[in-house]
């Protein structure tokens, strides 16, 4: 296990009566892409301005490579920020940009043009060194904004929702270079984000925030699979919820009753009668033709009407009416596949390592 770059200890903050950050315990692992995901205003970019130094904690203590770095302005701690806009110079070149860093720390000019031409070659802007910052495109700005952010070789690269302005071709592009750089860096990189897929596909370890607390910390894996709260279910990827009762458990496994089905699924602590909400993600049901009369709810098993297909090409998404009730369920699709036609009788059915438990 890598050793913590940074650490945040009971750290709280709050602007006027408002507490934007509660108790955040947090240790961010030595090279490791750390993502803090949240809904608006859930306190991301506030801690990340608390690790960089912009904003103070109102209590709590901040470690960087293991000393204290509360006290410490922003220049004297060994990290970086990446910002939405780029916040980069106008009236500087491409080469500039980049150098200004190390023209500020006194660096000689042939290690500076050392320095600045090996950047410039890791965000594959070679050619571009004596550019004006409004003749490049937007994925272009962020390249120079990266590269202006690790010629000082930080120790952590904060990136606050650094692909917000660029279209999503570009995106998923630049989060494939994001990946590389950080791969050819080494560097602990501290990513902002509000898309889950961003923060999926980026990753090592994601902290999902709300209101101003850590709600989960995991691998994308954990927090998929395992979601431990009905927020993490619903904010990090689609999934059904429904309502249930414990009717018993045993060796961690409950079995479940809801107005729909029976089912029965890993739970963490819950007891007989309690209420709990089951989680079941689309593309682990399965949906076959149904007999017109086929109405029993059963075990892991439903009948519906499809109310809405949509065809997102390698995959259909199905909206299956029960009652007043809407279930999403999503079939890979293959070459020859026959779609359901909406208004068909279906019968949804799941495994029961399908169902996740979440108590209340
Ligand atoms: P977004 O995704 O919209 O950028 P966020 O999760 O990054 O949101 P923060 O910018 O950290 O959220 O803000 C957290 C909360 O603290 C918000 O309610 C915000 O209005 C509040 N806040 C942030 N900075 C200040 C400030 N300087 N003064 C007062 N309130 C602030």
């Amino acid at each position: 296990m890598n050793r913590p770059i940074v650490q945040l200890q009971n750290v709280h903050k709050s602007f006027g009566p408002f507490k934007a950050l509660n108790d955040i315990n947090l240790d961010i692992r030595q090279g490791e892409i750390l993502t803090l995901l949240g809904p608006s205003g859930c306190g991301k970019t506030t801690l990340m301005r608390i690790i960089a130094g912009f904003e103070a904690p109102t209590s709590g203590s901040l470690l960087i490579a293991g000393n204290d770095a509360v006290a410490l302005p922003p220049e004297k701690r060994s990290v970086n920020m990446v910002f939405q806009r780029y916040a980069l110079f106008p009236h500087l070149d491409v080469f500039d940009n980049v150098a200004f860093g190390l023209r500020l720390q006194g660096v000689s000019k042939t290690q500076i043009k050392e320095q600045v031409n090996a950047m410039l070659h890791l965000v594959q802007l070679d050619s571009f060194a004596n550019r004006w910052i409004n003749e490049l495109s937007g994925g272009q700005c962020q390249r120079v904004a990266l590269a202006r952010a690790l010629v000082n070789r930080p120790d952590v690269l904060l990136l606050d929702e650094p692909l917000a302005a660029l279209d999503l071709k570009i995106r998923h592009h630049m989060l494939k270079e994001l990946k590389r750089i950080h791969e050819e860096t080494g560097t602990t990189f501290v990513y902002v984000t509000h898309d889950q897929d961003e923060a999926m596909i980026l990753s090592d370890r994601v902290v999902l925030m709300n209101k101003g607390e850590i709600e989960q910390l995991g691998s994308p894996q954990d927090l998929y699979a395992a979601p431990e709260s009905l927020f993490c279910a619903r904010f990090f990827g689609d999934t059904n919820i429904v309502e249930g009762q414990v009717g018993g458990v045993s060796d961690g496994l409950a079995d479940i009753s809801t107005a729909f089905f029976s089912a029965r699924g890993a739970v963490r602590r819950a007891s007989t009668g309690a209420s709990v909400s089951l989680s079941i993600r689309p593309e682990a049901i399965r949906l076959d033709a149904a007999a017109s009369d086929d109405t029993s709810p059963s075990h892991n098993a439903i009948t519906g009407d499809i109310e809405d297909v949509m065809f997102i090409g390698n995959r259909v998404v199905y909206q299956v009416k029960h009652g007043d009730s809407l279930f999403t369920c999503q079939q890979a699709r293959p070459v020859a596949c026959i779609e359901h036609a909406p208004g068909s009788r279906v019968r949804l059915s799941w495994p029961d390592e399908a169902v996740v438990v979440l108590t209340h």
